[in-house]
């Protein structure tokens, strides 16, 4: 192997129950948090991460799309299988192919699993048999569900408010009511939530989330009005916990419409968030990374000063060096912007608990890095290029990008640690 990534199920625990702790802000007990596994759990394999969420807690698993969601979904039936999940009481798929053995929603194992990013007339079938639930926005999307329907009676969906994204969701007004024309019109799909997204959560008092709840508020009064009653009403990511500020709101908006209120998180469960603005972090302090990339030194050699290393040779060693050869580089997510130059200082890897810095450009599968200042260091020692003494945010900065692509940029194989 030649790198991986340990996920620590503990921290990946800790940070969930950081998170429900903080989503408490402001009173009125408890919030539950849909924990974000799209995007592969953001580098940190999403069958390995639901199995922990799922034990852990979490009432909803968020993914991208339908192919995600079927293998979350099978990988909690394997989970659930195994015992680790209240065993002995059946899934969502097995509930809905057989209605016989129902006997109320309660009865759901583990969580239910949103598919937050759309989908096409293709993912129907996959959503609809395995117990799936979309998030929706248009007539269109209601129609390949039905048709998808086989015998199941009922399809919940989510439906999604674009409220100042303009990416997906329907606008409250003319194109809101033309959804909800259609919804009412449906025999077998029902509206089981109410989600929409803050473009700015980490600005704390941003007028555009301001903008944004009062278009969302406009958007649920329409529904309301429809005499429709979702069960969930949610919003949010990692800032809108971490800033707090939008809590209260939507513990306030749920109450008023007689639903539960839910915020959504998926970079915080892994152990980071973003800088906020104007605002102290509620959960900064209490997260730490859940992952781990490591990897071990293939060759270690000795150049003289003047050798030049790596492509275009845009570093010279200064004086004789040691170098050493990782078999790692950017085709397995360790950004080339990281490469150093003779100019331009880049980015470095843990040898022997100390700093051992990139040196010239990172190569496709190869990166060189410098152990003079490591003489112990031997071929086959381990190097940790994302963990302790260098973390996501350090890779961000030097790519100019942010924590969230660093993670799911990572192609390494996830293998779950205490
Ligand atoms: C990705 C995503 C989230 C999670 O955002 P984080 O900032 O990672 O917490 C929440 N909601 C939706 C709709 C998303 O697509």
């Amino acid at each position: 192997m030649k790198s991986w990534l340990e996920i620590s199920e503990g921290a990946l625990r800790a940070n969930y129950r950081a998170l429900v702790r903080a989503a408490a802000a402001g009173g009125g007990g408890s919030m539950p948090v849909l924990a974000v596994v799209k995007a592969r759990a953001y580098g940190h394999g999403a069958d390995l991460c639901a199995g922990v969420l799922a034990s852990a807690g979490a009432p909803w698993l968020g993914v991208a799309d339908a192919e995600e969601g079927v293998l979350v979904r099978r990988a909690l039936d394997g989970t659930v299988g195994a015992g680790k999940v209240k065993p002995g009481v059946l899934s969502q798929p097995e509930i809905l192919s057989n209605p016989e053995s129902l006997v109320g929603p309660e009865s759901l194992v583990g969580p239910e699993i949103l598919v937050m990013c759309g989908l096409l007339p293709e993912d129907a079938e996959a959503i609809v048999s395995h117990g799936l639930t979309p998030v929706v926005w248009s007539p269109d999307q209601l129609g390949w569900l039905e048709r998808a329907r086989g015998g199941v009676s009922q399809i919940s969906v989510h439906l999604e408010v674009d409220t100042g994204m303009s990416r997906q969701g329907a606008v409250a007004g003319a194109r809101l009511g033309l959804f909800l024309d259609r919804l009412a019109a449906s025999a077998s799909v029902r509206l089981g939530g109410v989600l929409t997204h803050f473009a700015s959560a980490e600005v704390s008092g941003s007028p555009l989330t301001e903008l944004q709840r009062g278009r969302f508020e406009a958007a649920l009064e329409q529904i309301a009005a429809r005499e429709l009653r979702p069960e969930w009403i949610h919003a949010g990511n990692t800032s809108t916990i971490d800033e707090a500020g939008s809590i209260p709101w939507l513990r306030r908006m749920a109450g008023l419409y007689g639903a539960r209120p839910m915020l959504r998180a998926g970079l915080a469960l892994y152990g980071y968030c973003l800088p906020l603005k104007g605002a102290q972090s509620a959960v900064r302090d209490h997260l730490r990374p859940v992952l781990a990339w490591r990897s071990r030194v293939l060759a270690i050699e000795d150049v003289p000063r003047g050798a030049t290393i790596g492509y275009n040779a845009t570093f010279v060693a200064p004086r004789a060096m040691r170098l050493g050869l990782l078999p790692v580089g950017y085709a397995d997510g360790l950004r080339r912007e990281l490469s150093a130059s003779d100019a331009r200082a880049g980015g470095w890897v843990m040898i022997r608990g100390r700093r051992a810095r990139i040196v010239g450009r990172i190569s496709m599968n190869l990166t060189t890095v410098d152990l003079s200042s490591i003489p112990e260091a031997a071929p086959g020692d381990e190097a940790t290029l994302l963990g302790e003494g260098v973390s996501a945010e350090d890779h961000a900065r030097l790519a100019e990008t942010i924590p969230y692509e660093i993670l799911c940029g990572l192609r390494a194989r996830p293998r779950l640690t205490a």
